[in-house]
């Protein structure tokens, strides 16, 4: 089965990552995920996650789900108070209450050329940016 996850507040926002680590973990051009406050985010206690830190950026901490052998969550911690978690959005029951993509990050290392309107950040400061002040910007509103 499938291992889902609970999330108690709305996500800050959602991205889609080109990173080869996404592209090797999902097995396709890239993943899509919402960041969230990890705070709010609950794992079931029957899922048996696996975490693995990977050296190369994103530095997340990501934990594969042993029944499902897929990804399930990954964890950074952006500042001391600060932890967020990416969680993929075929994970939700309902991916339609999530909010609209925001942009492709990590675009250099892309497979697949993408042809849509939504902006597109290559190398990874300017990718890691993106995410941030999206984050940021969801902390000021909520
Ligand atoms: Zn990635």
């Amino acid at each position: 089965t499938t291992s889902k996850i609970t999330v108690r507040a709305q996500p800050f926002s959602r991205f889609k990552c080109h990173c080869t680590i996404c592209q090797e973990i999902y097995n396709k051009p890239y993943a899509e995920f919402v960041v969230v406050n990890a705070k709010n985010v609950e794992l079931n206690k029957s899922d048996q996650l696996l975490f693995a830190k990977y050296r190369r950026p994103p530095a997340l901490t990501r934990g594969i789900c042993q029944n499902c052998q897929s990804p399930l969550v990954g964890f950074l911690r952006l500042a001391p108070f600060l932890k967020l978690a990416f969680i993929p959005i075929d994970r939700f029951e309902d991916p339609g209450a999530l909010p609209a993509a925001q942009g492709h990050i990590f675009y250099h290392s892309r497979s697949e050329e993408i042809d849509d309107n939504l902006p597109k950040f290559s190398g990874y400061w300017k990718s890691e940016l993106a995410v941030s002040q999206s984050v940021l910007k969801g902390l000021i509103q909520h």
